[in-house]
């Protein structure tokens, strides 16, 4: 039997879940959620969540090895790394129990639908669960189905056996050493955390530096922080072919031109993401797929006028505040039309110590042609406390420089630039930087707030937060 809702959101992860509070809780419409697996996607169980939950307890460790720079005699940490990891599920656990628990989501009329769902026409899908199958009509459909770890074609890798960010948080405690594949913000941060808890920790990265969309100045002040942690960072590197020995699993490649291999009991590969598009049925539906995933417009609409898609899937900035603030303006725009639009100005950070937050093009964009009166001015570097380091960019940028969105900032930490407005002014509309001290639910509240304060609903929050959306950085 077929089931008629305003909304069907497939995927109950960051966007999932933030869209359909939105639409059913904000809204009032008739929504039903589909999910595969479990409630809260990459953000809780593979993402956010355990990754920085993994970096507190290494800032425990590194805090307690330096604690002379607080005064205080240092010690070396007794670390039983299973703890750690206990601790990383305690911390999903809450959260699975409070803020994405499927059934706060009941409570609020969602019918919530368990099982693997494919679109199978522009208004109507087909779930098929443990329970049997089910079909849902609907006026408008939004695809929030994530992304997961791309795998690199390296001969020999697949028969080594390597984690991922979806396995490495599975674990029952850390390898004695880890080789990480790749340079990004997941293997940037993982290596931190890995080699402040005491596991000797390698990078291999492609290219000439790590995290390459960032600020390259502030890349240097991480990196050197990277290597006073402990991390042996090689940079150039090709890698070729995966081996098991007797002495761990061997990575042979090429850095800087010369043959080189690294050992290590574990692999961790996180060379980029694949968006979720598989099984879905959007090729038979007539749905646009590119190669970054769902090909969206603006207003975050597929060329299938019903179909929607946010977050991971449509490719455009790979982040929980994005997707959420994605899915909430596929939503208006259904609802609302042409009330939905995206901007592309969205900040992120790297939640490493010292932080690594972006808001703008990098430097090398902000210069490029068309850029007008250009004017550098170096900042002082942030030296309040002995535990950070880091420095602040303001690119060089138009006559515009209040509000062109090319300005950009490189800021540690990202907490302290939000709450000293320096970023703030500087953005568009819908973005500024924040370490949410709250959960999604404030982050939901947040991004409702502005439709709510249209209709005449009093605004839940204080002036300054309406319509920004947020780094997730949920400190665990
Ligand atoms: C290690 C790591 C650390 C990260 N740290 C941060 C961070 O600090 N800050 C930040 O902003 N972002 C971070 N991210 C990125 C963030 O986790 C993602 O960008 C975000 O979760 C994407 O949300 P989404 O809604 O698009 O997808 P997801 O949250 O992945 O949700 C997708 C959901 O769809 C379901 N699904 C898929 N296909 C189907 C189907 N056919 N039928 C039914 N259900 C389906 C999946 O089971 C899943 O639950 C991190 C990512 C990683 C890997």
């Amino acid at each position: 039997m077929a089931h008629r809702h305003d909304l069907v959101v497939v995927g109950m992860g960051s966007g999932g879940m933030v869209a359909a509070e939105f639409a059913a809780g904000t809204l009032g419409l008739q929504v039903a959620v589909v999910e595969r697996g479990r409630v809260g996607g990459d953000c809780l169980w593979t993402g956010c969540v355990p990754s920085k939950a993994l970096l507190a307890s290494a800032r425990a460790a590194h805090v307690m090895r330096h604690a002379d720079r607080y005064g205080i005699r240092p010690v070396e940490p007794d670390i039983d790394s299973s703890m750690v990891w206990k601790r990383i599920r305690t911390v999903q656990q809450e959260i699975a129990s409070t803020d994405d628990d499927p059934a706060r989501f009941s409570a609020m009329g969602i019918d919530v639908v368990r099982g693997d769902c494919r679109v199978t026409g522009p208004h109507s899908v087909a779930v098929t669960g443990a329970d049997g199958s089910r079909d849902l009509e609907a006026r408008f459909i939004l695809l929030c189905t994530g992304s997961r770890p791309a795998i690199p074609a390296i001969g020999g890798l697949e028969q080594a056996g390597f984690l991922t960010s979806e396995s490495v948080f599975e674990l029952d405690r850390a390898p004695g050493s880890i080789t990480m594949i790749g340079g990004g913000p997941v293997a940037v941060e993982m290596a931190q955390a890995f080699a402040r808890l005491g596991v000797r920790t390698t990078v291999l990265q492609k290219g000439p530096r790590i995290l390459p969309r960032d600020e390259p100045e502030l890349v240097e002040v991480l990196t050197r922080r990277l290597i006073d942690d402990g991390v042996d960072l090689r940079l150039n590197v090709e890698t070729e072919s995966v081996a098991v020995t007797a002495q761990g699993k061997v990575v042979a490649g090429v850095e800087n031109g010369t043959a080189s291999s690294w050992t290590s009991e574990q692999l961790l590969v996180a060379t980029g993401r694949r968006p979720n598009v598989e099984g879905l049925g959007l090729e038979e539906v007539g749905v646009d797929l590119g190669p970054r995933g769902v090909e969206v417009d603006r207003r975050m609409r597929t060329n299938v006028s019903s179909i929607y898609a946010a977050g991971d899937v449509a490719g455009r900035f790979l982040f929980t505040h994005s997707a959420g603030y994605e899915a909430v303006r596929a939503v208006r725009d259904m609802f609302f039309p042409g009330k939905g639009t995206v901007t592309d100005f969205v900040p992120w950070c790297t939640f490493t110590d010292p932080e690594l937050a972006h808001a703008g093009a990098a430097r090398p964009r902000a210069l490029g042609p068309g850029a007008g009166r250009q004017r550098q001015r170096r900042i002082r570097r942030h030296r309040d406390s002995q535990e950070v380091e880091g420095g602040r960019r303001p690119h060089p940028c138009s006559r515009r420089r209040g509000d062109d969105p090319r300005a950009g900032a490189g800021d540690r930490p990202a907490a302290r630039a939000e709450r000293r407005g320096r970023l703030r002014p500087r953005l568009p509309d819908g973005v500024h930087v924040h370490r949410p001290a709250g959960s999604r639910g404030r982050l939901r509240r947040r991004q409702a707030l502005p439709l709510a304060g249209a209709q005449g609903a009093p605004p839940a929050l204080s002036p300054p937060d309406a319509s920004r959306h947020h780094l997730c950085g949920r400190r665990a």
